[in-house]
């Protein structure tokens, strides 16, 4: 049996039969005898959608107030997929990143996780339950809450992997893996099988947002290692170690 952590991007989430689609994925994993942890982005564009109402309102949303609104993207898909958990027969719990212990700093809009209060999380999996969290976004001291920057589901994943110390962390996206370059752009691109820290750093640093920066260099500090690939085939993807 092992402990799992598995994180879903926006594009994985962005219907109800993608939902869907996942909860079954999900739960089949479940039912090998897995314990799981989920993280979720919010669904589609929904963080653009709700950046444009904001800026709709006022030329310049003050940063706390805009944390609240975008956090609740993520606390949407969590919930649904929750839903559609029990809606085939699993026992699943939908948290948003404070009832998951995350602790970040106060620095809204790109808050850094500072640590991560795992009892909440290992409470419920100890009752067999699949446990979904709401990524990219944490709570302070102060109790605000906060998120960690554009793309940072995929922080709160790595983050989820070391505190709890995971055998594996995969994070699911749309494109088959790692690319020696971005494959819209670049259609004779190649997945790469595998691929180091230090240059999946470099990739991340020079804008390829297939990952969060900040998600390597806690993988790397952890020595989590990651495996992206597509939510959408079977396919193994990129090992980032
Ligand atoms: P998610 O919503 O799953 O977090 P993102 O849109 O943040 O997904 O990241 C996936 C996207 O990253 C891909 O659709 C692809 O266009 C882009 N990308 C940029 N560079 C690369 C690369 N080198 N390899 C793979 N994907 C890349
Ligand atoms: N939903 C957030 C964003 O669009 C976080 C994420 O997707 O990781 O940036
Ligand atoms: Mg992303």
């Amino acid at each position: 049996m092992s402990l799992i952590v598995q994180k879903y991007g926006g594009s994985s989430v962005s219907s109800v039969e993608k939902i869907e689609h996942i909860a079954k994925r999900i739960s089949k994993i479940k039912n090998e005898g897995n314990d799981l942890v989920i993280v979720v982005s919010a669904m589609g564009d929904t963080t653009d959608k709700l950046l444009e109402l904001a800026f709709k309102l006022n030329p310049d949303p003050p940063k706390r107030e805009r944390d609240m609104l975008l956090s609740s993207g993520e606390t949407i898909s969590s919930s649904l997929l929750s839903i559609a958990l029990h809606s085939i027969g699993e026992e699943a719990i939908a948290f948003n990143g404070a009832q998951g212990g995350i602790i970040t700093s106060e620095v809204y809009t790109k808050a850094r996780i500072q640590k991560i209060e795992i009892k909440n999380i290992l409470k419920e999996l100890k009752r067999g339950m699949i446990v979904v969290v709401a990524g990219f976004q944490g709570i302070t001291l102060h109790n605000n809450i906060t998120t960690l920057g554009r793309g940072g589901s995929d922080t709160t994943a790595v983050a989820l992997a070391a505190a709890l110390k995971a055998d594996l962390c995969e994070i699911y996206t749309d494109v088959e893996g790692i690319y020696t370059a971005d494959p819209r752009i670049v259609p004779e691109a190649r997945k790469l099988k595998h691929i180091s820290y230090e240059d999946t750093l470099e990739l991340a640093s020079l804008g390829a947002k297939v990952i969060h920066l900040r998600a390597i260099e806690l993988a790397k500090k952890y020595k989590i290692t990651l495996h992206i690939r597509s939510s959408f085939t079977e396919k193994e993807g990129t090992i980032i170690a």
